[in-house]
């Protein structure tokens, strides 16, 4: 280890001066090495966790290699693996800090965020897919290294995939190794109400002490401070007391941060951190969640059946859940097994407001054509002329925005692939972040399709 350790060192000084900043500090100063093997030419990296070591992997990889390359005169393979601590330990203080240091929680708080952290949104009990892998490894180093790792963490996506349980699990998993930590968990509209009231009440004092001494700060819905300026504000002064407190702040919403229309000193501080986005899962990993749901109850659904509901709904786990709790209270009830024909049956309400969804991609693509003006056939033709190629992006990005269809599924709609919709809600919403009137034309075309 000493040789590998000793090249290491020169590969690191020549890989620092080619990385920018963050991604040095955040990812690339903290690689160990952990082992070679010079007959096969393989060099293991060892990295904080998995999701650094994905990030890395995906990201870095080759350059890593290149830098090896040239400082041993000859190619290795890499593998990053997570659990291994930088070398040198981080100098910020510990966040969760000890039992004397802090005003404990009043009881009735504490028995308030109690019920509100449902117990069985935990970290076990979330299926991972590849629409979350990302998101759950971002999370879980998040619990393991409170206000030093990522902070703020932003949750992203779209209803019914799992922000709010993987915020609770974040704080299910805090208290289970800190039981005296204290937890706010609320929505932005919650935060809001509790403001107002304060401010009525003249309990300001009171309110900042609360949420100023949180360890963990947890906003759900963070959408829900948009044109709220007082709140917004507040909550402003709260993220910056905590931040520099090193207490962590973890936000989920149903778009990025950029997207939700809160002032830029509040989007830019949100930028300090990670934001990880959650896509709709995929067919295997939807009958993956109804399977983990149905370990609980006592009764069980043949894997026809779940794989009937899993293949009809789509794009709300939410939804998918309640047809669960039909067909199992259903069993309850008959006291007979549950067939696919039946399932269908007295799933054909859910399954046909499923398949209305697609209409709706249709619907905004009618009206973006409109408003544009130019044809419907147009914006799924193959042409490329400015203005339609525009109107097709913005097409493209409404969907996505708007309903809680997947990537391939718009692309289907568009006559697309799923990274040309990629691409496209991104470039709109690069857009939308330098464009003032840019964003309020999108605001406008949205606040129509919605209403
Ligand atoms: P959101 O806050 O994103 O709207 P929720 O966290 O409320 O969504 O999730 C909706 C329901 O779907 C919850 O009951 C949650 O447990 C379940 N769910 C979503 N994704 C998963 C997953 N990957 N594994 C297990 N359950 C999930
Ligand atoms: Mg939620």
């Amino acid at each position: 280890m000493g040789e590998c350790a000793r090249f290491w060192y020169d590969v690191k000084n020549q890989l620092a001066q080619k990385v920018d900043e963050d991604s040095w500090d955040s990812y690339l100063s903290g690689i160990v090495p952990v082992s070679i093997n010079e007959e096969t030419c393989e060099l293991v990296l060892g990295v904080l966790n998995d999701f650094v070591a994905l990030w890395l992997d995906s990201n870095y990889k080759s350059l890593i290699e290149d830098e090896i390359s040239t400082v041993k005169s000859k190619a290795y393979a890499i593998t990053f693996v997570g659990g291994y601590k930088p070398e040198i330990e981080a100098t910020e203080k510990p966040v969760v800090r000890t039992h004397n240091t802090y005003v404990p929680q009043t009881t009735k708080i504490r028995v308030e965020q109690n019920l509100r952290i449902r117990p069985d949104f935990t970290f076990d009990n979330f299926v991972i897919g590849n629409n979350n892998k990302l998101c759950v490894a971002a999370a879980k180093s998040v619990t393991q290294h409170l206000g030093t790792s990522y902070n703020p963490f932003f949750v992203y996506g779209g209803v019914g995939l799992g922000k709010t349980h993987l915020l609770q699990a974040i704080a299910n998993d805090v208290l289970k190794h800190h039981p005296h930590a204290i937890i706010e968990y609320h929505t932005s509209e919650e935060f809001v109400n509790l403001y107002v009231e304060a401010v009525q009440n003249n309990s300001l004092v009171a309110f900042r002490k609360r949420f100023r001494n949180a360890d963990l700060l947890l906003i759900d819905d963070v959408q829900f401070f948009s044109g709220k300026v007082g709140s917004s504000e507040e909550f402003f002064h709260t993220f910056n007391t905590l931040h520099n407190a090193h207490r962590q702040i973890v936000l989920a919403s149903d778009r990025t941060p950029h997207d939700i229309g809160l002032e830029d000193r509040l989007v830019s501080r949100f930028d300090w951190g990670l934001s990880a986005e959650i896509l709709a899962p995929e067919l295997e990993t939807r009958v993956a969640i109804l399977k983990k749901k149905q370990e609980t109850q006592t009764v069980k659904l043949s894997d026809e059946v779940l794989f009937l509901v899993a293949s009809r709904i789509e794009s709300n786990m939410r939804t998918l859940e309640s047809a669960l709790t039909i067909l199992t209270m259903n069993v309850s009830a008959l006291g007979s097994e549950m067939t696919v024909e039946l399932a269908e049956e007295l799933l054909k309400n859910k399954f046909e407001n499923e398949a209305a969804r697609m209409l709706t991609v249709d619907h905004i693509q009618k009206h973006v054509a409109d408003h544009f003006d130019i044809k419907l056939a147009d914006i799924i033709s193959k042409k490329r002329p400015q203005n339609i190629a525009h109107a097709r992006m913005v097409g493209m990005y409404l969907s996505r925005q708007l309903t809680d269809l997947s990537y391939p599924v718009i692309g289907e709609a568009f006559n697309r692939n799923h990274a040309t919709i990629v691409h496209a809600v991104d470039t709109i919403r690069k857009k939308m972040a330098k464009d003032e009137t840019f964003r309020s034309k999108i605001a406008m075309l949205t606040k129509y399709l919605k209403g």
